[in-house]
């Protein structure tokens, strides 16, 4: 017997075990402080009532074999495809049969790659989510990673060489930007003149405030014809428990992708969760979307205060605008571990170091305005204590 020895390359869970155990082990040795994190990639607000009350209905639903469910959702249940062809793509006149329900997108944007040959060259970027290339190295797909630059703002420049996948993520984790029309529609073209696929990573499109950043890759002129693009409930509705996604495979890409991504799912996937189905459902109601603006709006507010303070103490800060996240340059030209260190011995607050998603010399750290406003509040008090002192 031989394991797979890809697995092994999964640095990242190292990492952020790393993190947690350092946390643990300064909390326990020093029990008085109170230790704040901003590193938070979670939701804060509980899952709102009229969701809740679907859901609820949905399990009595369960205990009454006239209105029982069970196998057989295997791409969901057209009562949420329908409210989602509604609402998130009003105009776009996708069909039921190109969206798929399934159960986070941090598994979507992997299995994916089932989709496509063996031999496909995939591009990736450095910094990026680590999940696509923990995803498709376990896969033993081939992988290429460009780095991305900080003269240029960290938006990657358009590749001279051909790839066959391309995973994008606007707005990104973790950097913190969007990428706009223009930006968007030149990688569009890319893909169409290399016969390339977009896998476009959109769980943060609600929280896209700028005019010139679509909400969807399929706003733009042919990106029917090469992108993918993967949704979910997490972020939005706080489904990060729950677990409901989406994703859209156009039928423009070719004739029979979507038969054959069809048969492959039958067989690799026995649908999402009904309760959490009828919960996502009702995130479309009237009342529903007035609830979750208002949380977003919350989450966006508490990232312009720690934007603009952070700003304010002459840190160079990326992202935050159409996103909770933010990608900080440490002071100094410190590396990531050691301003995470100093974050946490001297001020006890928690950041994410920026080497979770780029390489071990990374010079930045991600912050998410995901958390409290008061504890975002308090950790900013306490670094202007202790940058104005110094
Ligand atoms: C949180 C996050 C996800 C995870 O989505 P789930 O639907 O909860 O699996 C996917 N992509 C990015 C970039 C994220 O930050």
């Amino acid at each position: 017997m031989k394991l797979n020895s890809r697995l092994n390359e999964l640095a990242r869970d190292d990492i952020f075990l790393k993190v947690t155990n350092k946390v643990a082990e300064y909390k326990k040795n020093n029990p008085d402080k109170k230790v704040i994190s901003l590193g938070i990639g979670d939701v804060s607000k509980p899952i709102i009532q009229p969701v809740i009350s679907a859901m609820h209905r949905a399990v009595d639903d369960l205990s009454d074999m006239k209105t029982f469910k069970g196998y057989g959702s295997y791409y969901g249940y057209d009562f949420l495809k329908d409210a989602i062809l509604k609402n998130d793509y009003k105009g776009f006149s996708f069909s039921k049969d190109e969206i798929y329900i399934s159960n986070g997108t941090k598994t979507d944007t992997t299995s994916i790659l089932e989709l496509f040959d063996i031999d496909s060259k995939i591009c990736l970027t450095d910094p990026m989510y680590p999940i696509y290339k923990d995803g498709a190295t376990c896969l033993n797909r081939r992988i290429v990673e460009i780095k991305l630059k900080e003269e240029n703002d960290f938006v990657p420049e358009i590749p001279k060489e051909k790839y066959d996948i391309v995973y994008m993520c606007s707005p990104s984790n973790p950097i913190g930007i969007a990428y706009n029309r223009l930006e968007l529609q030149k990688w569009i073209d890319y893909a169409l003149a290399n016969e390339a696929i977009i896998l476009f990573d959109n769980v943060y499109s609600s929280f896209i405030q700028s005019s010139d950043v679509p909400t969807s890759i399929y706003e733009l002129p042919n990106a029917k014809k090469v992108a993918i693009e993967f949704r979910s409930f997490s972020k939005n509705a706080s489904f990060t428990g729950v677990r409901c996604s989406y994703y859209i495979i156009p039928n423009e890409i070719s004739k029979n992708i979507n038969r054959i991504w069809k048969e492959r799912t039958i067989n690799r996937f026995n649908g999402a969760d009904y309760i959490a189905q009828r919960g996502a459902e009702a995130v479309y109601l009237p009342e529903s979307q007035k609830l979750i603006q208002t949380n977003i709006e919350d989450y966006l507010d508490n990232a312009s205060f720690l934007r603009r303070e952070l700003l304010n103490l002459g840190f160079k800060v990326w992202g935050g605008i159409d996103s909770p996240f933010m990608w900080v340059k440490t002071t100094e030209n410190m590396d990531s571990w050691n301003f995470f260190n100093l974050m946490l011995n001297d001020l006890n607050i928690v950041v994410i170091p920026g080497c979770i998603f780029e390489g071990n010399n990374s010079k930045y750290f991600r912050v998410s305005a995901l958390g409290f406003r008061k504890d975002i509040e308090e950790c900013v008090e306490r670094l202007k204590a202790y940058y104005e002192k110094k």
